[in-house]
């Protein structure tokens, strides 16, 4: 094989492409982190992080995977044996499950299929029937990138307010924060979860928690072991959040720069560009289905995510071999299925600094994986075109 040539496409959902602006605003020395230069750097990126979270609390950021941010969410406001909710969307979901449990959480999992967001009837059903209040949180994946599918985390909060329930509302939104809507304030989430290498466009290596005041509170009782993860630690008196150690210091360069770039397309733009990208994407499969090829795993249109789409490869035919083909001979990294969809989904991601034609490239060399592998289909390109054309 030679060489490759030319860029590589990285269609996986995340990490996701790092802009040039933010290479070059991370590509410089290190610092004394205690001068006041650099004090004003994470406040400027902490105050951004307010903005892009949607709300006037304040958002912790940790040197650690979105992993560490899960952790921090729960051991922060809650007590061992505590019992929390939560919902199966995907992996994603059950791995939140799992490290609950392991803390020690009495965990209610409320069963998905994997082709549907949160069942909130059925939130609220088991918030009615906790009639002592034994739930302290109820835990949900806002965009579930095993599975493609968005969830309504206002509606699951509606369900909270229905059933007059006083969990507090934990949300993991990694793949959603920048390229679909989120509004901790206005959803009243207590703790949102986030990371850096998807939307922010970052390399991987620093989360987030976003915090409510009903969190902060919640916290003060709650005695599951921490230290690395406390939030009372991290917050100064006046509530500023600090470090646990040494920051990420580079990450806080680069990401005063994805901030920028954030504000200068508009939050409300890049949601849009999102939905048209992912909107490409659907065409293309809609297309695909039609003729009995791999079709969107989300079934219902308001639950299709617009970061990241399953897509389910028919029977009979190994979805990890379009993987290899797209990696090996045309260098696009594509998702791979999870857990119980390990080699029956691939998953195209479409986050972060992306646009057209890029899609479109991607597009057309699954499809050429798809040719190769005799998987049936109608060829997609076409109507994804069709779907991009100005309006
Ligand atoms: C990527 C992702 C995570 C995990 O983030 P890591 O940085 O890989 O630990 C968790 N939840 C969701 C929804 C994700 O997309």
């Amino acid at each position: 094989m030679t060489a490759p040539r030319g860029r590589q496409f990285l269609h996986v959902p995340g990490p996701t492409n790092i802009p040039d602006r933010i290479l070059r605003a991370m590509d410089r020395p290190a610092t004394d982190f205690t001068v006041p230069a650099f004090r004003a750097v994470t406040d400027e990126c902490f105050d951004g992080l307010q903005w892009v979270f949607k709300t006037s609390g304040p958002v912790i950021a940790y040197a650690s995977s979105g992993h560490g941010a899960w952790e921090a969410a729960l051991v922060n406001v809650l007590s061992p044996g505590d019992r929390v909710l939560m919902a199966e969307t995907g992996a994603f979901s059950h791995w939140w499950r799992d490290m609950a449990r392991a803390h020690g959480a009495a965990v209610s999992y409320l069963p998905g299929d994997w082709r549907h967001g949160v069942d909130t009837a059925a939130v609220e059903a088991a918030l009615l029937n906790d009639r002592s209040h034994a739930i302290k949180a109820v835990a949900v994946v806002h965009n579930e990138t095993a599975t493609g599918i968005v969830s309504d985390v206002a509606g699951v909060r509606a369900a909270m307010d229905r059933a007059d329930h006083p969990a507090l509302l934990l949300v993991d939104t990694i793949s959603s924060l920048a390229s679909m809507d989120f509004r901790m304030d206005d959803w009243r989430v207590d703790v949102a979860v986030g990371g850096s290498q998807k939307g922010l466009m970052l390399p991987p290596g620093l989360s987030f928690t976003a915090v409510s005041d009903r969190a902060l509170e919640a916290s003060k009782k709650a005695d599951m072991s921490r230290f690395y993860w406390s939030w009372r630690r991290l917050l100064t008196a006046e509530g500023r959040p600090g470090f646990a150690g040494t920051p990420a210091i580079h990450f806080f360069y680069g990401l005063i720069e994805a901030l920028a770039m954030l504000s200068e397309e508009g939050l409300d733009n890049v949601f849009a560009r999102h939905a048209r990208l992912a909107g490409a994407v659907r065409a293309a499969a809609g297309a695909w289905a039609a003729s009995g090829g791999p079709e969107l795993n989300a079934i219902d249109p308001a639950e299709q995510s617009n970061s990241v789409s399953a897509i389910r490869i028919p029977e009979g035919f190994d979805a990890e071999a379009v993987r290899t083909i797209c990696r090996d001979r045309y260098n696009v990294l594509l998702g791979g299925g999870l857990l119980d969809f390990a080699g029956k989904v691939i998953r195209i991601g479409h986050l972060g600094d992306l646009n057209e034609p890029m899609i479109l490239g991607a597009l057309s060399a699954v499809e050429m994986a798809y040719e190769e592998l005799a998987i049936p289909h109608q060829s997609g390109i076409t109507a994804a075109m069709a779907s991009l054309a100005p309006q």
